[in-house]
């Protein structure tokens, strides 16, 4: 069991902003910007590739709404949404979950992926493996 099924069991608390019967927002606890928020399925999903089309659709709900509630209160400029799946790419946290980061003009965070380009990679050949 995650430290985000117990959020959601209650045994821990968290500073809750969204919530449905599959779905649930809260504060991410070490925040990089005002307003980083998590939203994650209340059922047991590991990653992206364990979650199934019924969940999806609720998942994908809950980031919306918690995206509008984010950009509305705050007055936020804008919204970065990303999520980690594997140790390999980060994911810290075995319960699938997408960090929200509002956007606001100047604030500097670093987030742009474009800051990491790769030269040495044969387009056609990728493309090739990847639809074969
Ligand atoms: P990951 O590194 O897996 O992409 O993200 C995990 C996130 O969960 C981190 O940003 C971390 O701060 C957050 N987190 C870890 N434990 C807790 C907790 O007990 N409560 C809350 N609200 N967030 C947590």
């Amino acid at each position: 069991m995650s430290i985000f099924s117990k959020i959601i069991a209650g045994d821990i608390p968290a500073w809750k902003i969204y919530e449905t019967e599959k779905v649930l927002s809260f504060l991410d606890v070490s925040p990089v910007c005002k307003g980083h928020t998590l939203v994650i399925p209340k059922k047991e999903i590991k990653d992206i590739f364990e979650l199934g089309s019924v969940e999806y659709e609720s998942l994908m709900e809950g980031i919306k709404k918690t995206a509008e509630i984010l950009k509305e209160k705050l007055s936020a400029d804008g919204m970065n949404i990303f999520s980690s799946s594997g140790e390999t790419a980060g994911q810290t946290v075995m319960h699938l979950h997408f960090h929200l980061l509002p956007r606001f003009k100047g604030d500097g965070l670093k987030t742009n992926i474009h800051e990491n380009p790769v030269k040495d990679i044969d387009l056609g050949e990728l493309h090739k493996q990847l639809i074969d």
